[in-house]
């Protein structure tokens, strides 16, 4: 017999790793994800949203032009390479550029002058992995288009409550921003300026020079010493023009009205340059300095900067890996409705019989393929949590009648070995 080389230079072969910040997610924490994505489905259906996938690679300029050149994700984050045509290209960082370029290049707005949007998928940014911060993460996310009303910033954070609700979760809180317009902010990034230029000293080098370029990105620097330094700044809030003013007034007043609760925080800026007026973020104190679950806000001018119609826009996305670390672990695999252990060959054609049909009905059995001793089978089926079993021996087998225990209560019941049967009993204990 010829033996192939793969098998002969075996200790030549070292196993390849993934890349870092890359994980794979497996059973037992999929599930999780599974719930995650199902209630976002659920819920963002109630308050009228539609999925939309686009691609996860656009070209550079997309983001360059959208998230903004002097932001941390364009500046250290992207993952941007040449391709074999030689284009720019880049794995999405986010998902609302190009949710907005997918609107305008197929004039979604032609056919509702209201859009609502979701996504869900995987994005990348070149981040030191750590809890809760890796290099390919997960993102479910939701865009409005068309509303300028106040009404509709309360409804996306009503609905993202409602979200959290559904899951079971209280955290994380709700806190609320205006960033003012292109009308206020300058005045109020000029004011920054001028009280960070007096503290240039006690800043880090990155916000020595963000003061330039992006100031207000420094109240939002994890820094400790840039903190203190900025602990006193002027507020957003005090600088926000009539009409920024007037918004966000009614979204609080929406959301008081709705018995929705939140907290003003007027240093939260965001990282990406194209918000405007309302900006928010769900936080959580259970995830060390990775406390921000959901994130987003209004984006007024993004469409027309991108080439489309002078069309509003509010949106947010959240990290589901997050999500998912703030969520017990006891979501995890469905037990099975059935363990069958069969002993002997003949018996275990009869178990492997029976399974088949009952899992043609939609119930979760299990038996063991190895024709392992019944002990161990039951030791397999105390791991998995079936909530029932059925022994089947070489008596069983003759006599064609078996027990049906349930595990919880160790209640027995002995019935005929036919899968109507077996199924009626096992409905009628409905799966919890
Ligand atoms: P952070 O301040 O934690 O860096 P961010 O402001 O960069 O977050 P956004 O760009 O607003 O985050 O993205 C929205 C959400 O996506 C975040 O609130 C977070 O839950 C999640 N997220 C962002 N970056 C990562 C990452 N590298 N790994 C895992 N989740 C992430
Ligand atoms: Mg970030």
């Amino acid at each position: 017999m010829v033996k192939c080389a793969h098998y002969l230079n075996k200790e030549n072969s070292v196993a390849i790793t993934g890349i870092k910040g890359f994980n794979d997610i497996l059973p037992g924490e999929v599930e999780k994800w599974q719930r995650i994505e199902a209630t976002a489905r659920r819920v963002f259906q109630i308050y009228g949203f539609s999925e939309i996938r686009v691609p996860i690679m656009e070209k550079t300029e997309l983001f360059s032009r959208s998230i903004g050149d002097a932001t941390d994700i364009v500046e250290k984050e992207m993952y941007s390479f040449t391709d074999k045509g030689e284009n720019r290209v880049t794995l999405r960082p986010e998902g609302t550029a190009g949710v907005i370029r997918s609107y305008i290049e197929q004039k979604l707005h032609v056919l509702d002058p209201v859009t609502k949007l979701y996504y869900m998928g995987p994005m990348f940014r070149y981040e030191r992995p750590q809890k809760g911060r890796y290099r390919q993460f997960h993102q479910i996310g939701a865009e409005v288009v068309g509303v300028t009303n106040p009404r509709i910033d309360a409804q996306v954070l009503i609905m993202l409550r409602h979200f959290f609700r559904d899951l079971g979760l209280t955290e994380p809180t709700l806190q609320i921003n205006s960033l003012g317009c292109p009308e206020c902010r300058p005045a109020y990034r000029a004011a920054l300026k001028g009280y960070l230029e007096e503290r240039r000293e006690l800043l880090c080098d990155d916000c020595r020079r963000r003061m330039e370029s992006n100031p207000l990105r420094a109240l939002d620097c994890k820094v400790p010493g840039c903190g203190q330094a900025t602990a006193e700044a002027p507020s957003v809030l005090d600088h926000l023009c009539r009409g920024c003013d007037d918004h966000f007034v009614a979204v609080r007043r929406h959301l008081d009205a709705t018995e929705t609760s939140y907290a003003v925080n007027h240093r939260m800026v965001r990282g990406l340059d194209y918000y405007t007026r309302t900006t928010f973020e769900l936080v959580t104190g259970l995830l060390g300095s990775q406390s921000a679950v959901a994130a987003g806000g209004r984006y007024d001018g993004l469409i027309q900067e991108l080439g489309g119609p002078n069309l509003p826009g509010i949106g947010f996305a959240m990290g589901v890996e997050r999500v998912a670390l703030l969520l017990s672990a006891n979501a995890s695999a469905k037990a099975p409705d059935l363990f069958i252990a069969a002993h002997g060959e003949a018996a275990g054609d009869e178990a492997f019989r029976l399974m088949t049909l009952l899992q043609g009905q939609g119930f979760r059995v299990e038996l063991d393929y190895e024709g392992k001793s019944l002990k161990s089978q039951m030791r397999r089926a105390d791991k998995l949590g079936a909530r029932h079993t059925l022994i089947i021996g070489e008596d069983e087998l003759a006599n064609g009648r078996g027990m049906l225990k349930e595990m919880a209560t160790g209640v027995q019941l002995e019935l005929i070995l036919e899968a109507a049967l077996l199924a009626e009993a096992l409905s009628s204990q409905p799966s919890p």
